[in-house]
């Protein structure tokens, strides 16, 4: 959907890009967005270092420690508990004072002068987080309106025509730049997605793969009170069925049998994994057991109706006890479970 072929990006695919990996954005701000509020604070604190060597630092000291100050302030606000998951509110307080610091050193500090401070600011606002085009641009465009409203007012007319090419230029490179870093963004965060994906699914059915089970499991350990059913399913006789009708109907089999799944994992919250071969694992957190047995049940009863199959096939399933310590064993439980289902005759569930 991007990126091959170098192909532009229209409208829709940004939009949808931007809907696709909205969690990451978030994440992303709410990470990154402390991280450039401090650099830019390292920079005021750099000015201020500076304006002792220069012969207008008496002028601007105090609006720089200000300026400080507030930024402290706005970055401490991170942290909060109900501001950390709102990353974007902060962010826009944040330049809005920024915007005001560079607009009072602007105008009232050096009206004689054209705008400096003001040229950078609106370059590097675009950069400081991930925010949909329009919006920042928006927010962006008011406050180059804003400069050059007060500019033309504050300032002489030929300083204030200055004003406005610098900032002109600032702005659209400011855009430009923010456009371009927003796409690049976008973009990193899908192919991270689909990495992702591609890591935690099994290529033949789409269902989780081994690899994602352990994680998950790994995860699901580290939470306590955990309450955790693990059922393995094997299909019965399967090699038969291969021999029998060929690698292409066997692979066949497998993928009818995984959509079975998804629909059982859509419709009791279980998360289905491809162990390996023909055995698969199901994983629910939070229900009792007596359900979850009864979902086995539909599962091996579902199979038996299963259409476009060559012959009636049967699984045997295991499920382990919840009541175990260590996460990791019911696994293993589930599938010395499963051992002994297939033991016992197959097409029969066996809990250990
Ligand atoms: P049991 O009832 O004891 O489980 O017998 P079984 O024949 O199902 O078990 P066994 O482990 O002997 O054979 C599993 C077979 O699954 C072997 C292999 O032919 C088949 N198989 C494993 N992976 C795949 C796959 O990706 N595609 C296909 N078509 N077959 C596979
Ligand atoms: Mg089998
Ligand atoms: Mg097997």
């Amino acid at each position: 959907m991007f990126g091959k072929n170098n192909r532009k990006l229209t409208k829709y695919d940004v939009n949808h890009l931007y809907n696709q990996n909205k969690d990451s954005i978030h994440e992303f701000n709410v990470q990154f967005v402390p991280k450039a509020f401090t650099i830019v604070i390292l920079a005021l604190i750099l000015g201020i270092l500076l304006s002792f060597f220069r012969p207008t630092m008496k002028q601007t000291l105090p609006i720089y420690l200000m300026a400080l100050l507030l930024s402290s302030i706005l970055l401490a606000l991170t942290k909060l508990k109900q501001l950390r998951d709102r990353p974007l509110i902060v962010a826009y307080a944040f330049v809005f004072e920024m915007f005001t610091f560079v607009t009072y050193l602007s105008i009232f500090k050096f009206p004689d002068r054209a705008a400096s401070s003001a040229l950078i600011f609106f370059v590097v606002v675009p950069l400081l987080y991930v925010d949909k085009s329009w919006r920042v641009n928006t927010f962006l465009f008011s406050m180059y309106l804003g400069h050059l409203v007060v500019s033309f007012i504050f300032k002489d007319m030929f300083v204030a025509t200055a004003d406005f090419v610098n900032t002109t230029v600032s702005v659209v490179l400011g855009m430009l730049f923010g456009r371009t870093f927003y796409l690049n963004r976008l973009e990193t965060f899908e192919i991270k997605k689909q990495l992702t994906k591609e890591k935690e699914t099994d290529f033949l059915t789409g269902l989780y793969n081994r690899r994602k089970l352990y994680h998950d499991i790994e995860e699901l350990s580290m939470q306590p009170n955990h309450n955790v059913n693990i059922m393995m399913i094997d299909i019965d006789f399967f090699k038969e069925y291969n021999d029998k009708y060929g690698h292409v109907n066997g692979d066949l089999c497998l993928t009818n049998f995984s959509n079975l799944l998804k629909d059982m994992a859509e419709k009791y919250r279980i998360k289905f994994y491809r162990f390996g071969g023909e055995e698969f694992v199901g994983v629910n957190t939070n229900t009792n057991q007596d359900y979850f047995i009864s979902i086995a049940k539909e599962i091996s009863e579902e199979v038996k109706v299963m259409k476009e199959l060559k012959e009636t096939l049967t699984v045997s399933i295991g499920i382990s006890k919840t009541s175990l310590s260590k996460i990791d064993d019911l696994v293993d439980q589930a599938d010395k479970a499963l051992y002994k289902a297939k033991k016992m005759g197959r097409n029969r569930i066996e809990i250990i």
